[in-house]
């Protein structure tokens, strides 16, 4: 099977980077690409007239959030409200799964659905594990990994796993409460998934040790972590280095840094994808400035998985893009969470490094495209994704242009960062098979899943009360933007 796009603009790999091609043409058999550039003659299956669209290599997505969206929740809380939001430590004793399996899958492939509209084609996933009686199971990832093949996209899969969980005590001390055989239960169920992966068999599914935050964890669980990641060869993805609150907590139970933390357990020496990477001794709570952190983490080949939208969204920012590139550290992109909208995320990168760095040119608009392809598909180890060229897997994603809203041309990728969303993804191939068609995903009932979705996040709120520390309802704790409009309001005083 022979199929070809056409294009006005595409995002094609030449000589080690990519190089625009106006109007070029890509054509795969089955599942590689066999020809970028212009002018095929030979026969073909389909042929596709894309018109004014930006084609390029399929977005690849390694915070990839696998959920139901709590950042409209959870990222306006005052300091009085946020520990309200954690576990409170009685809580840790009598925790429940706020969801059922069957409504877990729900909300699995609500999320890939996501992934797959905003022109995402590999993904390794994020949940929330808030609404968890602990962490992730074996039978939850099978699951998603029926979904995802269903949808069509790659994942890098696993469930997560920890040995502690944080949560708040009455008197609003933050802390982790451990329970050390539930961590080495997870880690079983881990690798126990790696082999059910080598079962499928399928060229889009793959293992990877997916571990929950770093505080979260023993450094016996970290190492035993390391020690299989190197033993199967698949590669670990722990966030670390998010906030001070991590770091509060790793340095008062283990008397040292997070980052020492991870050197100590022997993760440097796995493919380690680190989420987030904000909280070194460059970003202003630690030192402000470089003492070595940023040669570390690109001494060791450590891919950091930027999510620039995310973290504006909670108040953080990355110190800085231009900074940890200078330093050889491999960037790559999350969307960790609500919307999973890469070209929303890039162009806030974009314009977060000129306030952080003080200048235009500090993260231009391509740095970031190459953050979510080539970055990605290193980090991931791969040559053959990321990329559109002859040899490469067919992994492609069309963004059209052509809607007045869109704005004139000048670069189709400064165009569609600026004045476009992932909104504008209207065709996406994986391994050579579509995925998004004209702005759809055929047999996918998504006004269906769009209803479910909101009846189970109404639940998912409700169940943040039982929570709490102090016991707050649910509208207590997320008080709307406005009062309710009242049918007899009092006279005004
Ligand atoms: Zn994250």
């Amino acid at each position: 099977m022979r199929t070809r796009w056409r294009a006005a603009h595409v995002l094609a790999h030449q000589g080690g980077r990519h190089a625009l091609l106006r109007g070029g043409e890509v054509v795969w058999e089955d599942d590689t690409l066999v020809h970028v550039g212009r002018g095929w003659s030979g026969p073909l299956d389909e042929d596709i007239d894309l018109g004014d669209s930006l084609v390029m290599p399929g977005l690849v997505d390694l915070d990839a959030l696998a959920d139901i969206d709590h950042l409209v929740l959870d990222s306006w809380a005052s300091p009085d409200r946020a520990p309200g939001l954690q576990w409170s430590r009685a809580y840790a004793d009598r925790s429940r799964d706020v969801f059922s399996p069957a409504e877990r899958s729900t909300i699995r492939t609500y999320a890939l659905v996501q992934l797959a509209l905003h022109g995402i084609t590999t993904y390794m996933p994020i949940a929330s594990e808030v609404h968890s009686s602990w962490a992730e199971t074996f039978d939850e990832l099978a699951d998603m990994a029926e979904s995802s093949r269903r949808i069509g996209l790659r994942g890098y899969l696993g469930p997560s796993y920890r040995s502690g969980v944080n949560v708040v005590h009455p008197d609003g001390r933050r802390d982790v409460a451990f329970d050390e055989e539930r961590g080495r239960a997870g880690l079983r169920d881990a690798e126990r998934f790696l082999d059910h992966v080598e079962q499928l068999g399928d060229p889009l599914v793959h293992g990877a040790l997916l571990p929950c935050r770093i505080e979260t964890l023993t450094p016996e669980l970290l190492r035993a972590t390391a020690e299989l990641a190197l033993r199967r060869d698949v590669p670990v993805r722990l966030h670390c280095l998010q906030g001070s609150l991590e770091r509060d907590l790793v340095r008062r139970l283990h008397d040292c840094t997070p980052l020492q933390l991870v050197e100590r357990t022997g993760l440097l020496e796995t493919r380690l994808l680190v989420p987030h990477g904000l909280v070194v001794d460059r970003h202003p709570s630690v030192q402000g400035e470089d003492r070595g952190d940023l040669a570390v983490l690109a001494g060791a080949g450590v891919s950091v998985v930027h999510c620039p939208q995310t973290s504006l969204r909670y108040g953080d920012v990355l110190h800085s893009f231009g900074a940890y590139r200078r330093a050889g550290i491999n960037l790559c992109l999350g969307t960790d969470s609500f919307p999973p909208d890469l070209i929303r995320g890039m162009d806030t990168g974009v314009h977060l490094a000129k306030v952080v760095d003080g200048r235009a040119d500090a993260a231009p608009a391509e740095a970031y495209v190459e953050a979510a392809t080539l970055g990605g598909a290193r980090a991931l180890g791969r040559d053959d994704l990321g990329r559109l060229a002859p040899g490469a897997r067919a992994d492609l994603v069309a963004f059209r242009l052509d809607d007045i809203r869109d704005g004139v041309q000048d670069d189709p990728v400064r165009t569609l960062l600026l004045n476009g969303s992932a909104r504008l993804a209207t065709h996406s191939v994986v391994d050579g098979r579509p995925v998004l068609v004209d702005g759809r995903l055929p047999g996918i009932d998504t006004e269906n899943l769009r209803r479910r979705a909101q009846s189970l996040f109404d639940k998912m709120r409700a169940a943040y009360s039982e929570r709490d520390v102090r016991g707050r309802t649910a509208t207590e704790l997320f008080p709307p933007t406005f009062p309710d409009f009242l049918a007899d309001p009092l006279p005004p005083t």
